[in-house]
């Protein structure tokens, strides 16, 4: 019989991951402290909880994708939070993009109690995690996975296992610097190519064809043009994950550097009240800096 499943936290990510773990056919409940952010999960064919507690009573595996680590320590750490709720045997992964020492605490407190505990932050955005296309990083216990996989499974095809708890919150650090980084090159080029003259889409479809394209280049058409900052990802979350690769670095006695300049303009945009909107936004501070505005 397919697992029983609970989801916690249904924002952005977590809502269309639930939705297609639910179309994947797993009995799901959910909670999320919005509950507007449910409702379409209910209609669906989701069952309402009415705390993360009861989520936890009715499932065998458990999924929560919240917005930072201290949400993520106070809902498993906590008293009568999740770790020492469960039942053993329970699977718990958290999907979210936290510190790596977030899970490496997580996981021995929940071994003790006969808890599995998973880390599986992902990549992709909300349109990766809509198609059910999005990459997953595991870090944690192989056999805990490997009963988990199916359910994981519905939300992307791309499931890596990287090793122990904190490794799949490292690689995602890494990750997020990296696009954060060829996102911020990509918007300078773009301002300074409108600024010179160019054809907004020009500047597209000739760069997506050569050297400098990269997945950043999508936002041009997607969010540029269009001047659509709804998030998305939040300029707020992408500061937290910019926060973790330095906290990382800085561990590890890495001198960094590009990182310091991507996130320079995400502090701008937090500065400039931006911070609820999508990380496609700080093209705006670069346009400002720059003393022009882009067509429409
Ligand atoms: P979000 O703010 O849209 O969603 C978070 C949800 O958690 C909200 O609905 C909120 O009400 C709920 N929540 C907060 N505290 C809660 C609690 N104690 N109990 C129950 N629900 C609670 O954020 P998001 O964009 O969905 O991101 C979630 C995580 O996924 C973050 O760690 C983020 O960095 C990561 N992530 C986001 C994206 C993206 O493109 N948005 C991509 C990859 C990873």
């Amino acid at each position: 019989m397919a697992l029983s499943v609970g989801f916690i936290g249904v924002g952005n990510m977590g809502n269309p991951m639930a939705g297609n773990v639910l179309k994947a056919g797993f009995s799901m409940t959910v909670f999320d402290v919005n509950p507007k952010a449910m409702e379409n999960l209910i209609q669906a064919g989701a069952k309402k909880a009415a705390s993360a507690q009861e989520v936890v009573d009715g499932s065998e595996v458990v999924l929560t994708s919240l917005p930072a680590s201290p949400d993520v320590e106070a809902m498993y750490l906590d008293r009568g939070g999740l770790v020492e709720h469960a039942k053993p045997g329970t699977i718990l992964i958290d999907l979210s993009s936290v510190l790596p020492s977030t899970p490496r605490k997580i996981e021995p407190r929940a071994r003790e109690r006969g808890v599995h505990f998973l880390e599986a932050p992902v990549s992709g955005g909300v349109t990766g995690a809509r198609a059910a296309t999005l990459a997953i990083m595991v870090g944690g216990d192989a056999a805990a996975l490997a009963t988990a996989r199916p359910v994981l499974r519905a939300m992307g095809p791309n499931i890596f296992h990287v090793g122990p708890a904190g490794a799949g919150n490292t690689v995602k650090a890494i990750n997020n610097m990296m696009a954060c980084v060829n996102s911020a090159a990509m918007m300078e080029g773009f301002v300074l190519g409108v600024k010179a003259g160019l054809d907004p889409m020009t500047i597209y479809e000739v760069v997506k064809a050569s050297s400098g394209g990269s997945k950043a280049i999508e936002r041009i058409p997607r969010a540029l043009i269009p001047r659509d900052f709804e998030p998305g990802f939040k300029v707020a979350l992408m500061n937290k994950d910019l926060e973790t690769f330095h906290t990382i670095a800085k561990e590890l006695h890495v001198p960094v550097t590009f990182s310091a300049l991507a996130q320079h303009y995400q502090q701008a945009a937090l500065a400039a009240g931006l911070g609820e909107q999508d990380t496609s936004v700080v093209f705006t501070i670069i346009e400002r800096l720059a003393g022009m505005q882009a067509p429409r």
